[in-house]
């Protein structure tokens, strides 16, 4: 990594108390939860069948096999284990501060939130809750995920899903409205662990019209051009690192 880059980052966050996080699977890596597009990730594993991931994770295949869906969701989808990592943990020390007003995140292991963030734009959803689609009562994982079968409503009866938008399906615009604001706000945006080849998640970028665009990505990527400050790397550690470095008033 290029430290002179680091300095510059550690000194703009150490300067501004109205910076924003964007975030995507590669924050939740180091938490063992696969990125969907890596090598490995959950895009290029066997799905049983002759389906891909995409179809497999579309309304209209919930809709059609929604047991198979549970099982692909039981099977690919429910990390009870996972942990919130560095990353996240640097982020809530970034709020407790007052210089981090919001994380908008395409990721929904809602590890943001298990980490003690408070304000966390979801922009996917929240594979962790669950409701009833005919009369809304809502329900914790377990009885989705620790079940068999089509998790089916106590009071009503109705299928139970989670609170996650699948293929084809609409973002929520009232979240969309708030990543919006939480983005044109902005004075730092960092955006991290996302190649950005995500729409719409990546037209919100367009919403930040300032100058101190951070990158922190494990690799170089296609939009980096668009970022005025590149960091390449683990961003669990990166993320620490500079936040560290803020603690302790830095060298440098
Ligand atoms: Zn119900």
């Amino acid at each position: 990594m290029n430290m002179d880059t680091f300095y510059q980052v550690k000194q703009i966050l150490q300067d501004n108390d109205n910076i924003v996080f964007f975030g995507g699977a590669g924050v939740s890596t180091a938490s063992g939860i696969p990125d969907f597009r890596s090598a490995t990730g959950l895009y290029n594993r066997q799905t049983g069948n002759n389906y891909s991931p995409e179809y497999m994770l579309s309304h209209t295949f919930f809709m059609k096999h929604p047991e198979e869906f549970y099982r692909y969701l039981r099977n690919n989808l429910y990390y009870p284990d996972a942990k919130p990592n560095n990353a996240h943990k640097a982020l809530v020390k970034l709020e407790k501060m007052g210089k981090l007003k919001a994380i908008v995140t395409q990721n929904i292991d809602g590890l943001h939130q298990v980490a003690g963030s408070g304000n966390v734009i979801e922009f996917h959803g929240n594979s962790t809750k669950f409701y009833c689609m005919e009369c809304g009562k809502e329900y914790p994982s377990e009885y989705a995920y620790e079940t068999l079968g089509v998790p089916k409503c106590n009071e009503c009866g109705g299928i139970v899903r989670f609170d996650v938008v699948l293929y084809e399906e609409p973002i929520d615009q009232k979240v969309y409205s708030r990543a919006i604001e939480a983005i044109g706000k902005a004075d730092v945006l960092i955006v991290g662990g996302t190649s950005l080849v995500v729409y719409p998640a990546a037209g919100l970028l367009q919403y930040y019209k300032k100058d101190k665009l951070i990158l922190i990505n494990q690799e170089a990527t296609m939009t980096d051009n668009q970022g005025d400050y590149i960091l390449i790397g683990d961003i669990s550690k990166i993320l620490w690192d500079l936040v560290q470095e803020l603690c302790q008033g830095g060298v440098g």
